[in-house]
């Protein structure tokens, strides 16, 4: 098994590179895929890149305390990520079930151990920062931690967590960690690294993308304090004030929260350049798991598809990409992608098809504004696009073309979600796609067939999908191409009324949209959905909405969709 092309995973392949000791160990409890769609191996290599000694400690059997000290005590830090995705999300079905499988792990068998076996557990623990971080603190004293990730970054300030039915601290709190970072978190977390490096206490930082616990903030300047965790906690119109702030300013206003004596303090994120970015991806990712795995589904998803941008400036209220990647998109070049492209063609076992080139939504590739410095970013609004939006299409027209150029690729598909919006699907570009990137099966999402839901989702109405639709349908007919529309819907939004299921059941039924994406809202922390879960009404406009949240109600509305239940009608 060749693993000299890897991050050291464990203290032999550690001392295969000659080192007795790493600056850094990531903490990770998915399994490592040296690939650039997956975070540790992002971070691992930029750090690498950086002059930094980087271990990969992924699923560790955390029960066991010592598991933590697979490299012994590192020079600098532990950085914690809670993987992928929020582990309560991994774990749990959105009516709260445990899931049977997780796709981050090898063969996506989510135990360590045999069935049967009286040792067998989970390997990724519900609230996996958290557990994870007070194992090292347990087993390593005096090391600093830092935290990352989605499952820290959506929880980064005190928030309505729906699996315990109640309003958590911090998660900075909670984990005991000295620095949260936030966001994609490469140049946050180098940054602190070199702190380190050069003794800086981590609470005194003040790094762009950073949270930290401090006994003050009356040396930071301009500040926006929100209400302290025991008022959101005890006080609905209190958390409602403190989610609208913070949605306003967190992106440009440094911002702290009490809890306790003590204040979560954060830091506004820097936005990367395109150049920044490319150096990125440009890094010697093997693009593969790390050999001790067999098989990852996860992996299997991804691994022939290219990140070309990042952030979504879509502003869907249940997603949670504007909080953790920011609404501003940041394009890779051409010739950063099509370096990728070419690496890729090389991979053994790559057979000529690139399964997407793309990103949060792939048509924002390339977009930009015409001002700049917007404060609201509200780009697309009531199914309305922004005059000042710069999209890409042209850019990632000509992407596309030249990615289906290079040696060794036979197909450009896009998997990633596309917007329906008129300027952002514009009919010269819908129909290259459709003749030559879409596999036959087009992914959109109008999320629903209510305009009413729509609208307390933050999406364009049935009108501007209906716009799209006629237009989709006159080219497949004009081209003569097969194509099929998959929906993706969720159900059980709040302010979703029975009727309103029953109108998405017909507006699908008269778009002939059939498919299995239809999927019952979690309410994930941070996001302005979940607000109006916990709040029952939105948190900034305080219109009420009704919420659902009998596990009984909302799987008979997704039978009411899938087909099941459906009455009198059957597809067409
Ligand atoms: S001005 Fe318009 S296009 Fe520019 S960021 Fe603001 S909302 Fe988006």
């Amino acid at each position: 098994m060749n693993t000299s092309t890897f991050l050291p995973t464990s203290a032999k392949e550690m001392r295969r590179r000659g080192w007795e000791s790493c600056d850094i160990v990531i903490v990770t409890p998915d399994a490592y895929i040296d690939h650039p769609s997956f975070g540790m191996a992002v971070l691992g290599r930029f750090l690498e890149h950086h002059g930094f000694k980087v271990g990969i400690l992924s699923q560790p059997r955390w029960k066991e305390s010592g598991a933590f000290l697979e490299f012994g005590r590192p020079n600098l830090a532990f950085a914690v990520s809670g993987g992928a995705m929020d582990s309560m999300v991994i774990n749990y079905t959105a009516v709260g079930i445990p899931r049977r499988d997780d796709p981050y792990c090898d063969g996506g068998e989510p135990y360590f151990s045999k069935k049967g076996d009286a040792k067998r557990y989970r390997i990724r623990p519900d609230r996996v920062v958290q557990v994870y971080s007070s194992q090292i603190r347990a087993a390593c004293k005096g090391v600093p931690i830092i935290i990352g990730g989605i499952e820290a970054s959506l929880r980064r300030i005190a928030h309505y967590d729906w699996w315990s039915d109640t309003v958590r601290r911090s998660i900075l709190f909670d984990s005991k960690a000295d620095l949260l970072i936030y966001g994609m978190g490469e140049y946050p977390l180098l940054h602190t690294m070199s702190a380190l490096r050069d003794n800086k206490d981590l609470s005194d930082l003040r790094i762009p993308g950073t949270a930290v616990v401090r006994k003050t903030t009356d040396d930071l300047g301009d500040t926006i304090q929100l209400p302290s965790y025991e008022e959101v906690r005890d006080d609905k119109k209190s958390f409602a004030r403190a989610f609208c702030l913070f949605e306003k300013s967190n992106r440009n206003h440094i911002i702290f929260q009490q809890q306790d004596t003590r204040h979560l303090v954060q830091f506004p994120a820097r936005v990367l350049t395109s150049h920044e970015l490319d150096a990125i991806y440009d890094l010697p990712y093997t693009r593969m798991p790390h050999p001790k795995y067999h098989d990852i589904p996860a992996y299997r998803m991804i691994r022939d598809s290219v990140t070309a941008h990042r952030g979504c400036y879509g502003n869907c209220a249940f997603c949670a990409i504007t909080a953790h990647q920011g609404p501003e998109i940041v394009s890779r070049s051409k010739k950063s992608v099509l370096r990728e492209i070419r690496t890729l063609a090389k991979v053994p076992g790559f057979g000529g098809t690139i399964t997407d080139i793309g990103g949060p939504s792939a048509n924002m590739y390339g977009s930009g504004c015409a001002i700049g410095g917007c404060p609201t970013h509200d780009c697309i609004k009531d199914g309305t696009v922004c005059r000042n939006l710069l999209p890409g299409t042209r850019d990632y027209i000509s992407l596309l073309d030249a990615a289906a150029e290079c040696p060794g690729i036979r197909h450009v598909f896009i998997g990633s979600g596309l917007r329906f919006e008129g300027p952002l699907l514009p009919e010269l570009f819908l129909r290259k796609i459709l003749k030559g990137n879409i596999s036959g099966h087009m992914k959109i999402a109008p999320e629903s067939g209510s305009d009413s839901v729509l609208r307390h989702m933050g999406k364009s109405s049935t009108s501007a999908f209906n716009e799209f639709y006629r237009l989709y349908e006159r080219i497949c007919r004009e081209e003569r191409i097969a194509s099929r529309l998959i929906p993706y819907i969720i159900v059980g939004h709040p302010g979703e009324r029975r009727k309103d299921v029953y109108a998405t059941r017909d507006f699908l039924i008269h778009y002939r949209l059939q498919g299995n994406q239809f999927q019952i809202f979690t309410p994930s922390p941070l996001t302005r959905s979940t607000a109006m879960y916990y709040l029952g009404y939105d948190p900034c406009s305080e219109e009420p909405v009704e919420v659902v949240r009998e596990r009984r109600e909302l799987e008979k509305r997704k039978k009411i969709l899938t087909g099941r239940d459906r009455g009198a009608h059957g597809y067409q």
